[in-house]
């Protein structure tokens, strides 16, 4: 008999891996109790190397978990971009993920054969709303995840819902014809207004204008290359009215989009999650509701506009869930 089955006496865990363009975020679970935690920076060399430190964080976590390896029932991992059996592609943020690569097949292998299963970040995080988060009483719920850029996630019937493998792309739907370039290339899209790297491109186009902001004197001071939610929450607090209209027009691109959403869809609840909604939480959801409901075309019948629960696990959390854990 082999020690492995004498250690599967213990019930198994499971990791969930949030991979992101900056970090990777990893849990190990049982149920839903969180054992461990582990984080690394995502590296830029390679996809090879980006599969080594998943593994390596779920190596760390299983360490903090207090759990041995061979505890390790199966892994799963929200990923930026298409993920088809545990194929990566079309992800420009993570290294050599923009073609196809086996993204789980290779954490597999680094992990003694572990099952992995693979899929998009916006969609597992979804999943971790939907089974452990403000999403469990709902039926039917959207789920909308503000941060670099815009990503949703659909559920119907308690499942989410794939399309072909490019369903919940709100951040590219267009809420001003011939608005602000997006990330994508295309123009007026919800994430041109209210995804952080584009707000920031506008914040320095208006600096390069003439106008002032405490926008890039707040970076420069906290060591951001970045415009974080942490950097909008201070120049709010510095009462910097270019901040406050960058967060109006977020607001309002939001707005226009989800109403159209819900006026298609007719869900029972939006989740809002993402860096400014853990930051601003309900005030900010309560603000993309009051922009919405004049635009809904059954206006007494809203859905429910809630903060994500999970906060940033949002993604690990899913990832756990697409584990079987
Ligand atoms: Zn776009």
């Amino acid at each position: 008999m082999s020690s492995r089955a004498v250690e599967d006496v213990h019930d198994p865990v499971v990791a969930g891996v949030d991979l992101g363009g900056t970090k990777i975020q990893t849990i190990v679970a049982r149920g839903d109790e969180i054992l461990g935690q582990a984080r690394l920076p995502t590296p830029e060399e390679s996809p090879g190397a980006v599969a080594s430190a998943i593994a390596q964080t779920v190596h760390s976590a299983l360490e903090a978990a207090d759990a041995q390896a061979s505890w390790l029932r199966s892994v799963g991992v929200g990923s930026p971009g298409r993920a088809q059996d545990g194929v990566v592609s079309h992800s420009p943020n993570v290294v050599g993920m923009q073609d196809p690569f086996p993204l789980g097949a290779t954490v597999s292998r680094e992990l003694d054969d572990v099952p992995v299963r693979v899929d998009n970040d916006v969609t597992v995080a979804t999943l971790g709303e939907l089974k452990r988060g403000a999403g469990r009483p709902f039926g039917s719920m959207l789920g909308v995840f503000v941060g670099t850029g815009v990503g949703g996630g659909l559920v119907f019937d308690r499942q989410i819902w794939h399309g072909r493998g490019g369903a919940g792309e709100i951040g590219h739907m267009v809420v001003k014809p011939e608005g602000r370039r997006c990330g994508c290339g295309g123009h007026g899209h919800l994430e041109s207004y209210a995804g952080r790297a584009s707000m920031q491109a506008k914040a320095e186009r208006l600096v390069a204008s003439g106008e002032h902001t405490v926008l890039f004197h707040l970076m420069a001071k906290h060591g951001r290359d970045r415009m974080t939610s942490g950097i909008i929450e201070r120049a709010l607090d510095h009462g910097d009215a270019m901040t406050e209209r960058l967060i109006d027009r977020a607001i309002w691109a939001l707005g226009i989009a989800l109403a159209s959403t819900q006026n298609l869809l007719d869900v029972e609840a939006v989740i809002v999650g993402g860096g400014l909604a853990e930051r601003f939480g309900r005030p900010f959801v309560d603000r993309i509701a009051a922009q919405m409901q004049p635009l809904l075309f059954v206006p007494d019948r809203a859905p429910q506009v809630l903060p994500a629960e999970l906060g940033d696990l949002s993604g690990a959390m899913g990832a756990v869930v697409l584990a079987g854990g």
